[in-house]
């Protein structure tokens, strides 16, 4: 079992969020997986951000949740991690925090509309916000029950989950992901943007609508579709 590499990149995910100013205390978490090796590194469980350590990160089985290595207990929402890594295998890196935009669309419980080319760039349409758990799942096996409406809403919607990497949980907080963990912080950035703008967007003119599909398309088609042509060729 080899997961130095991947700790290292769980533990720069788990510093960025401090630094890009998405969470204060210990509100977040960020996860990442190597599904050749069936291993999931994530952060350990109330431990401030600037005395986290490699050596604090909890290693886990990705198929069964076993505790492979760490002496730490992992953070509370691993459940939540696992069930979204098992339920949809192009995922690599998750990020959960309560940072103070997206927590707030969370909490007013609606989709984030696509208001501008920043959202369409990177997301592919509306950021969905989840239906509300109901008490009893809240009353047993919350998290894991957290990821199972995450994984409803997507499906639901039909959603791939790469266009469109992020959710919203109503009532609590935003989860987003990405090939990696570094991908899954950048988009937490974006959506932490984007809701702070719409938010914006709807005070300035309550009518508002979404965007057209035609300047969607062409915004988010420009860097991931096939034809993309954003950036320099590699
Ligand atoms: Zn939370």
């Amino acid at each position: 079992m080899d997961y130095q590499k991947l700790a290292r990149e769980v533990l720069e995910a788990n510093l960025d969020l401090p630094r890009m100013n998405l969470v204060v205390f210990t509100w977040g978490n960020v996860s990442a997986c190597d599904r050749e090796q069936d291993l999931l590194v994530i952060k350990p469980s109330g431990v401030p951000y600037d005395q986290l350590k490699q050596e604090d990160l909890v290693v886990l089985s990705l198929s069964d949740g076993r505790i492979l290595a760490g002496k730490l207990n992992p953070s509370s929402d691993t459940p939540t991690h696992l069930y979204l890594y098992q339920q949809f295998p192009q995922l690599g890196g998750i990020v959960h925090t309560h940072s103070r935009w997206a927590t707030s669309w969370a909490q007013s419980c609606r989709d984030l509309p696509a208001y501008g080319t920043t959202h369409a760039d990177t997301f592919y349409g509306p950021v969905p916000a989840t239906r509300k758990l109901s008490q009893a799942e809240i009353a047993d096996a919350y998290e894991l029950n957290t990821g199972k409406v995450i994984a409803e809403t997507l499906r639901e919607r039909r959603l791939d989950p790469l266009a469109v990497p992020a959710v919203l949980v109503s009532g609590h907080g935003p989860f987003t992901w990405g090939k990696t963990a570094a991908e899954a912080v950048h988009t937490a950035v974006v959506l932490e943007e984007c809701c702070m703008m719409a938010l914006h967007t709807e005070l300035i003119n309550p009518q508002v609508q979404p965007i057209e599909d035609y300047l969607l398309d062409k915004h988010y088609q420009r860097k991931h579709g096939k034809s993309a042509y954003y950036g320099q060729k590699t």
